[in-house]
């Protein structure tokens, strides 16, 4: 392999870490979900497990509702469509954040 082949290659190599670098910073300012006071919005339903899938839109994190009531499902099925508010944040499990958060 010529020395400007091998340049080249390990050009290549430093532009991939440098991505990689900027990706994990990016991710780091952006999405802190455990400093994040949490604003929690319905926006899907998991027709399985009869839970209410939310998300909070500052920092990109997942929940579910567990146990919602037969009012609080019947009021998500319009959730995909139409996302809104959910208030009691002490019922969100979000758990779920440490695997889906990117
Ligand atoms: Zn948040």
């Amino acid at each position: 392999m010529s020395p400007v082949m091998k340049l080249i290659i390990l050009f290549r190599e430093f532009i991939y870490y440098v991505h990689i670098f900027i990706y994990a910073l990016r991710d780091e300012m952006e999405n802190k979900p455990k400093e994040c006071n949490h604003s929690w919005w319905v926006y899907s339903t998991a027709i399985e497990d009869q839970t209410l899938e939310v998300e909070c839109p500052k920092c990109k994190s997942l929940g579910a509702v567990l146990d919602p009531t037969s009012k609080e499902w019947a009021k998500a099925f319009y959730a995909p469509q139409c996302p809104y508010k959910w208030r009691e944040g002490n019922r969100v499990h979000h758990a779920i954040n440490e695997t889906f958060n990117k």
